[in-house]
């Protein structure tokens, strides 16, 4: 069986003693064991300070850039060595694959374009500088370098792939040093993503490790030049604030956790309408794509009190076209969920739901899975619920099922009704809103939006060219306030700031720009 090795200072390290034992979800099979006992984490942290940090503030914006660009035309150049990895190891179909994988590849490749706009600089300069007197000598401004420390990665389970690029593609420009985490459960394919990355000697030294299995005492050793980005559960996502380095020396946190994300269908959309075709295809893709496991998933379905029949009617159907079953057959759009504790947790999440919502498609125990060998597989069915009276309090404003799950619930019509409900998930990656009445949009987007970190709107104009809310793209901001964990990622140039401190200068208005770089 394939043990994952960890690649620290500059050397591939295999782990001694317990590991942890990584399956197909598809058949239950053993497919490779990780762990990190002996690892020597002080080298490790020391390798991504004293090497790779230098190395990397060393050079300007373009040429790191340089090195995202390479990153990504690797990955890009192993996709189907790649697509097979995600398949085995994390149950997606291949569509599920490329949404991980091109993801990966395409937010390096943006983030690479994004270095060569910044250009020869390695100085960040943070809008305009001011004057700060009467005479225009004195002046102030505001620049952002990178931190002189480490940034610890720990990714989520879902998007190996993607969780790792995305995050590095950011670090890496701004001039940070990275020592990236996937989750163990789904590593493999992050694991031969890194191995493309060091075959390739794409990076300098220390640029950028790899830890397959457990984080051991790294995370005890960060300080207040170091940065944590976290992925994951609200639950992990709090034991990590508790950490020393970040109650005590001051390490910068990011926290992307739960979210239970909301379409709203407005009173407005026509049955048969284009603008109904973009929602139910949203709602039904959301639900299944990656077998509901995204954080960025619909969970909650707002529609007016009169429609709920005919909406769930509309999703019914189309989630009855779903062909669950083993993802490497063409024939099948939905695999399993990753682990056997995640289809513990979608049924027994399903149960909690139940108490105040009725099933109204699909069943948490049976499922037609198509080339299932046995009872093997941790397959479950898509599933829709409908709760007709949801009073705040209520699990279905709480409680994430990550899995093909979300629930249909009225609302009386108004824009202020609609964005009270959607609030009641108390803080969210990305909600939508499907309307082309202006005004039910004003009330409905601007009362969400100071609970999420983006707002699709679905409109008929841009019905036929309109990017799904559960695609997360790297020229936009990604993550959301309180349940979602109160992080920011990407966003272009805003992705970059985590990463660097601002600093205000004051002085001689010429020395000011010598130091930036440009007239203030
Ligand atoms: P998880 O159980 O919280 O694990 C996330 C990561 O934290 C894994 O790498 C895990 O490592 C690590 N971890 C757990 N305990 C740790 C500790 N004490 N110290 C250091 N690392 C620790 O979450 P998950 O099950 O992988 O992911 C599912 C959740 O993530 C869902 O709730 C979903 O909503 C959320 N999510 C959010 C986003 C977002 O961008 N907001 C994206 C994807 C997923 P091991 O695997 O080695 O235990």
């Amino acid at each position: 069986m394939l043990t994952l090795r960890s690649y620290v200072a500059g050397e591939w390290f295999e782990g001694q003693g317990k590991s942890v034992t990584l399956v197909n979800p598809a058949t239950e099979e053993a497919i490779a064991t990780a762990s990190t006992e002996g690892l020597d984490f002080e080298k490790c942290y020391a390798y991504a300070r004293d090497v790779g940090g230098p190395a990397l503030r060393a050079m300007t914006f373009r040429e790191r850039g340089e090195l995202l660009r390479a990153m990504s035309k690797a990955i890009h150049g192993k996709r189907d060595e790649l697509f097979q990895s995600a398949m085995a190891n994390g149950g997606n179909t291949r569509s599920d694959a490329k949404f991980d994988i091109d993801g990966a590849w395409g937010t390096l490749a943006a983030y690479a374009d994004l270095g060569a706009e910044l250009g020869d600089t390695k100085v960040l300069a943070d809008g305009d500088a001011i004057q700060l007197g009467r005479s225009p000598r004195l002046f102030g401004a505001h620049v952002y370098l990178p931190r002189e420390g480490v940034a610890v990665h720990v990714n989520a389970f879902n998007f190996p792939a993607w969780g790792l690029a995305e995050k590095a593609a950011a670090a890496l420009l701004a001039g940070m040093p990275v020592i990236s985490k996937p989750a163990t459960s789904t590593a493999l394919l992050a694991y031969r993503i890194m191995e493309v990355l060091v075959d390739g000697k794409l990076l300098p030294a220390g640029a950028l490790q790899f830890i397959a299995g457990s984080t051991g005492k790294l995370l005890e050793l960060l300080g207040g030049q170091d940065v944590l980005a976290f992925t994951g559960s609200s639950f992990t996502g709090t034991t990590l604030r508790r950490g020393v380095g970040i109650t005590e020396r001051g390490t910068h946190i990011n926290v992307e956790a739960d979210s239970l994300n909301a379409a709203v269908l407005g009173p407005d959309v026509e049955e048969g309408s284009d603008l109904l075709n973009l929602f139910a295809a949203d709602v039904v893709r959301d639900m299944t794509q990656k077998t509901g496991q995204k954080c960025t998933a619909i969970r909650r379905v707002y529609v007016p009190r009169d429609r709920m029949d005919a909406v769930i009617e509309v999703l019914r159907e189309r989630l009855a076209q779903v062909k669950v079953g083993d993802p490497t057959l063409d024939e099948v759009t939905m695999g399993p969920v990753s682990t056997a504790q995640q289809l513990a947790d979608v049924r027994s999440g399903v149960e909690k739901l139940g108490r105040v919502a009725k099933l109204v498609v699909g069943s948490p125990t049976e499922v037609n899975a198509i080339g299932r060998t046995g009872d093997k597989g941790f397959f479950v069915a898509p599933m829709l619920l409908r709760a007709d009276d949801p009073q705040a309090g209520d699990e279905v404003h709480s409680h994430e099922v990550f899995g093909p799950v979300a629930t249909v619930m009225p609302y009386d019509g108004s824009a202020k009704d609609a964005a009270r409900l959607v609030a009641m998930g108390g803080g969210g990656l990305v909600s939508s809103v499907y309307s082309d009445d202006k005004a039910f949009l004003e009330g409905c987007v601007l009362g969400i939006a100071p609970h999420h970190g983006r707002v699709t709107i679905g409109s008929t104009k841009v019905a036929g060219q309109a990017i799904p809310p559960g695609l997360v793209l790297p020229q936009l901001l990604h993550g959301g306030p309180g349940r979602a964990g109160g992080g920011e990622e990407l966003g272009g140039r805003r992705g970059l700031a985590f990463y660097m401190q601002r600093t205000a200068l004051q002085g001689d208005r010429s020395i000011l720009e010598g130091l930036i770089g440009k007239k203030a």
